[in-house]
């Protein structure tokens, strides 16, 4: 522990934003991260509790007393290390990551969180910034042969962990460039494509073959789904290619709300405005969907709306309102219940902030109303929530002004084809079925065919992808090789 008595000097040092109205005007990241001087400050604050319960609540159990100390002494090289030996991303996820180590920190029962994530932006920041993460290609390689299908933060981290070990490891990704979400659906206000490039670049050096445009599995998908294939190879074929095969697809299938109206010009998934924005910014064409000047309605609250508002907002759209279905939760947690867990609260995001959002709970909508097929507003009605039911406030009808709605409900599944193809049995939920814990897991009914991140957890958050992604590594080389050395 750095200094004993840091939590009681400081208080806790947060990351600047660039003010609203300058970022509005571009797709840059706004975040500015912490000097060297104010994390080592930060980092002066930890505890170093004897149960570190921010450990535990961060999903790829970083070591985080122990990087913290390394920065509050200036051990910046040393605190990389620590963070590389449990995270192979931690640029995305001290971007992106909703930090539950924060919620989880023994600081945060009585007073504000050590700012965990910001240290952990700034540590690997700095470490690329002084040429201290270069590409560690295997010394031995085993000649086995590994596919990857889908490259997101769980096929990615796999793919390291494999490669490193030194086995043969191709990703196959349907889409023109490779990162998943990170890639196409992430706005770049949250998470600059370059970084994710770079990543992309160092595993490259590493031994990790990408096929960009090559369709995996099934080659029926639904029509919302993205897909820049222009290539197609089956389940058999990877099967005889390959000694092991994992599937790390996500889960595209989106969650939709087949109400009257629902065909309307102007109602899209949230992804079908999200994509082609990034592909914009790349230097891709225009997006065929424009917020500006629209009062733009964003269905759902979670990640995927609070993305729609922010892109909504730099369009320049005349209004955004974002509906949830469930009831406002309390702006403050009853912190002697929730520590150290998640804690259910109303959560603001900076897109949120960037404009004049109205934000409506305990709402549905009943139907979409259009003039010559062209969306013009939404019927909704007022919920009333008892003992986990709803029920629809009689007499609360409402017509709200719409040309443009966002579904960001969620995603279902994977999609079932790419499951079916390779003969791997689904859960209750239709995801991918294989346990986490004990022997053979991650590993599927399937001989040989092993399933990480979105595909089998569901819908998640990039973190807990990166942990899959790790952990199944293992599993793999242990099916391969006999055992192995890789960290769960
Ligand atoms: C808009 C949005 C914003 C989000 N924001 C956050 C956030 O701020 N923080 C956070 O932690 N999480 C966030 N998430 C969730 C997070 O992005 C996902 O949980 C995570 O990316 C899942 O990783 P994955 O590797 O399992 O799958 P994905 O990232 O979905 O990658 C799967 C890849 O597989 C490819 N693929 C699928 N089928 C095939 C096939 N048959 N052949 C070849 N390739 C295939 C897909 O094209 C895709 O590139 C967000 C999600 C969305 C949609
Ligand atoms: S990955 Fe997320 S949970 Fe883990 S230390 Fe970083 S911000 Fe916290």
């Amino acid at each position: 522990m750095g200094k004993p008595t840091g939590f009681m000097e400081y208080k806790r040092l947060s990351e600047a934003y660039e003010p609203a109205e300058r970022r509005l005007k571009h797709y840059r990241e706004f975040i500015v991260r912490l000097s060297d001087q104010q994390a080592s400050v930060e980092g002066a604050r930890c505890m170093d509790c004897g149960i570190p319960f921010c450990n535990n609540g961060c999903p790829v159990n970083n070591i985080i007393p122990d990087w913290n100390d390394l920065v509050y002494r200036g051990n910046w090289e040393q605190a990389l290390t620590v963070l590389h030996s449990t995270n192979n991303f931690p640029d995305f996820t001290g971007r992106i990551c909703p930090a539950p180590c924060e919620a989880a920190c023994t600081l945060n029962i009585n007073n504000d969180p050590v700012g965990i994530k910001s240290i952990e932006h700034a540590i690997v920041d700095k470490g690329w910034e002084m040429g201290w993460i270069v590409p560690q290609p295997p010394k031995v390689k085993t000649g086995k042969k590994i596919a990857i299908i889908g490259s997101g933060p769980a096929g990615l981290a796999a793919a390291q962990q494999l490669a490193r070990v030194g086995h043969e490891v191709t990703v196959f990704e349907k889409n023109d460039r490779p990162g998943g979400l990170l890639a196409y659906g992430i706005p770049d206000f949250k998470l600059e494509k370059t970084l994710v490039e770079r990543r992309i670049k160092q595993m490259d050096a590493e031994g990790v073959r990408f096929r960009t445009r090559v369709l995996v599995g099934c080659k029926e998908l639904p029509a919302e789904i993205i897909n820049d294939a222009s290539e197609f190879v089956s389940a058999e074929q990877i099967n005889k290619d390959f000694d092991a095969v994992i599937l790390a697809a996500g889960s595209e299938v989106p969650r939709d709300l087949p109400i009257p109206g629902r065909d309307l010009k102007g109602t899209y998934a949230a992804l079908e405005f999200l994509v082609p924005q990034n592909k914009e910014v790349s230097g891709g064409p225009a997006n065929p969907i424009s917020a500006r000047g629209k009062h733009v309605v964003v269905i759902g609250g979670g990640d995927t709306g609070s993305d729609c508002v922010g892109t909504s907002y730099r369009h320049g759209a005349a209004s955004v309102t974002q509906f949830e279905l469930m009831p406002q939760p309390p702006e403050q947690e009853n912190k002697a219940l929730t520590w150290p867990y998640w804690p259910l609260k109303l959560r603001t995001s900076s897109s949120h902030l960037e404009g004049d959002t109205q934000r409506k709970f305990a709402i549905a909508t009943k139907e979409f109303v259009g003039e010559q097929g062209v969306l013009k507003s939404l019927k909704t009605v007022e919920l009333e929530w008892k003992d986990g039911k709803m029920s629809e406030i009689a007499g609360s009808e409402k017509t709200v002004q719409a040309d443009l709605v966002l579904l960001a409900m969620g995603f279902v599944n994977p999609v079932g084809g790419l499951l079916d193809a390779f003969g791997v049995e689904r859960d209750a939920r239709g995801n991918a079925k294989a346990t986490t814990d004990g022997e053979g897991c991650y590993a599927t009914n399937a001989a040989r065919v092993f399933v990480a991140g979105d595909t089998r957890r569901g819908q998640s958050l990039v973190v807990w992808a990166i942990r899959e992604g790790r952990q199944c590594a293992r599993e793999v080389d242990a099916f391969l090789m006999g055992s192995s050395e890789l960290p769960r």
